[in-house]
């Protein structure tokens, strides 16, 4: 293994900048991830967020755009590597992370999402572009206005690929394939393996390095998680007696739906708890302000949705609450995973109610573990309440219909990756059905039986078929390991 980012072959410039924020020694990902990358190679990397795997491929992407400038000077370069993400926050984030990475190297990098004027894109994509960071939606609505040119992509990124899936996106990123040179670098990162993940990858990828690498703050290890049981009434008084007797003064709270969030953020508010909400429905520039405010310290609560808190990134955050449970156990994971980042220790807590019990399980058999309970005096389940069904979280996204332009709503077009798939729609779930016995301390013991409500990817619009399609390179197979960074030689310029 190496030791240091100059063994792994990076360039004195990006070590340099990569040593002004404290990063001496790669990550396993980044020691696999850069030397296969700066060779050209393909990549299929089972990596979450907190393993550092963002500077795994911007860093030698950097690199690779650094030394080779193609016909820059003449004004003719191309946008050369094409980062797609699920949603806006990370597209941000991931491009910021290009800009810091990148400071000492003569690298251009832009970041495009849905949901905000579409004219200041435009005008950006008139100047030199090298690294594009978008969302698939957003990124169409420019093909479709004819403001983009894809045909110098040398690298193709799909990150969080499963949640791409997840959310919808497979058309998407089927329609913007075919528009990316063939031959070209595949880099895919996903946190699971569907098998719609594993399609997807067959049909992109060409003989790809295989990198998998466990959190680099294993949540089960750095994060400190503890149930506490409780009525579902009486969620927001338990919320503001841990807040206030804890003194915690920075706490990412998740609910399940964005009306949820908005009526918890201002209940607290209102209750002298500073708290802001961030989901899809937030206009841009809110949930900057939002997350602004909530990074520097000014705000005590931010009161996020699955989605919207999908790449918030805070250094050393200490406090992450489970107001709701979510649907899906990996999701459960992503959330406590805002907390205990680059190894620093965290606490994660999660306010259960008789509805939540299944989900519960899910994801205590997702970790494998049991977690402690804790009930707070005050605050004691009445166990003779019934379970009632969950609103549901998650809508898959319809399908994508008209270009938008710059409108707010994102409409079903990508371009507002965090608007659509938390819909409170009152669809009825299965109900939970709570079994006594052999679980651990209340009763209604979270052991319970039945299918699981958050049913994930299977009804996926697009789901579940052949990913190759037209996405297909070709039979370039020479390109194993042989393409020099710059890759096709004559193309780019
Ligand atoms: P990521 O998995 O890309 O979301 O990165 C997780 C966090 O680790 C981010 O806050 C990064 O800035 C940080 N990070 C990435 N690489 C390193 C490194 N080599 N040393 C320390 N921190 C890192």
């Amino acid at each position: 293994m190496s030791s240091s980012f100059a063994e792994l072959g990076l360039l004195p410039a990006l070590v340099r900048a990569l040593g002004e924020r404290g990063y001496t020694t790669p990550t396993p990902i980044q020691t696999q991830a850069i030397p296969a990358v700066l060779e050209g190679r393909d990549l299929l990397a089972a990596a979450q967020t907190g393993t550092g795997k963002t500077a795994g491929f911007t860093l030698p992407l950097l690199q690779r755009i650094a030394q080779i400038d193609f016909g820059r000077q003449n004004g003719k370069a191309k946008i050369r590597v094409l980062i797609l993400t699920p949603t806006r926050e990370l597209a941000a984030q991931v491009e910021e992370s290009v800009r810091h990475y990148g400071k000492y190297v003569d690298v251009k990098s832009m970041v495009m999402f849905g949901g905000v004027n579409i004219n200041p894109q435009k005008e950006k994509l008139n100047r030199r572009v090298d690294i594009l960071v978008a969302t698939p939606g957003r990124l169409l609505d420019h093909v479709g206005q004819k403001t983009i040119d894809l045909s110098g992509i040398d690298t193709l990124v799909l990150d969080e690929a499963d949640r791409m899936l997840d959310m919808g996106f497979i058309r998407d990123i089927r329609r913007i394939l075919p528009l990316l040179p063939a031959d070209r670098q595949n880099l895919l990162f996903s946190a699971t393996f569907s098998d719609e993940i594993k399609t997807l990858a067959a049909g992109i990828l060409n003989n790809p390095l295989e990198i998998e690498v466990a959190r680099r703050n294993t949540p089960a290890e750095l994060v400190t998680q503890r149930v506490h049981p409780v009525d579902r009434d009486k969620k927001r008084p338990l919320l503001e007696r841990l807040i206030r007797d804890g003194d915690w003064h920075q706490v990412l709270v998740f609910t399940r739906t964005k009306h949820g969030a908005n009526r918890l953020a201002e209940q607290l508010d209102k209750s002298g708890i500073s708290a802001l909400p961030i989901h899809g429905n937030k206009s841009q520039s809110a949930r900057e302000r939002a997350l602004r405010e909530f990074k520097d310290g000014s705000l005590r609560v931010l009161v996020a949705t699955d989605i919207a808190a999908r790449g918030i990134d805070i250094d050393g955050l200490p406090h992450v609450v489970n107001y709701e449970l979510p649907n899906t156990p990996e999701d459960y994971v992503h959330r406590i995973g805002r907390t205990g980042r680059a190894g620093a220790s965290g606490e994660a807590v999660s306010l259960v109610c008789v509805d939540e019990f299944k989900l519960l399980a899910d994801i205590e058999k997702l970790m494998k573990r049991r977690l402690e309970q804790v009930v707070l005096p005050g605050f004691e389940p009445d166990l003779s309440v019934a379970p009632e069904p969950l609103r549901k979280a998650r809508e898959p996204r319809p399908p994508r219909q008209k270009p938008a332009g710059g409108n707010a709503r994102g409409g079903a077009g990508g371009g507002k990756p965090g608007g659509r798939s938390e819909g409170p729609a009152k669809q009825p779930q299965p109900k939970p059905r709570p079994k006594a016995g052999s679980g651990p301390k209340p009763a209604g013991s979270p052991e319970a039986n039945g299918n699981r409500s958050g049913n994930r990817g299977g009804g996926q619009p697009g789901g579940g078929n052949g990913g190759g399609g037209n996405s297909k390179r070709g039979n370039s197979g020479h390109r194993d390991g042989s393409r020099r960074p710059g890759g096709s030689g004559g193309r780019a310029g």
